[in-house]
């Protein structure tokens, strides 16, 4: 799965409780895999419908929306 812009395999995803508190994770593996330090704390569910923010640029849309390779 990639960025359906620019290709780039790193996104993020808000805490639906605090917009400010966001957790990265990469999808390279084609799974949601969230980064070592992230993976930490408890993470919130990412579904098919769940808001998903690009790392690299200005795309962001439901995960869904991804564009699978
Ligand atoms: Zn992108």
């Amino acid at each position: 799965m990639e960025c359906p812009l620019c290709g780039c395999q790193d996104f993020f995803v808000k805490n639906p409780d605090d917009e400010f508190e966001t957790y990265e994770f990469s999808v390279a593996s084609g799974h949601v895999r969230f980064n070592s330090e992230t993976a930490a704390a408890p993470t919130p569910e990412v579904q098919e419908s769940t808001e998903t923010f690009c790392n690299k640029c200005s795309w962001h849309g439901a995960f869904q929306q991804l564009k699978k390779n």
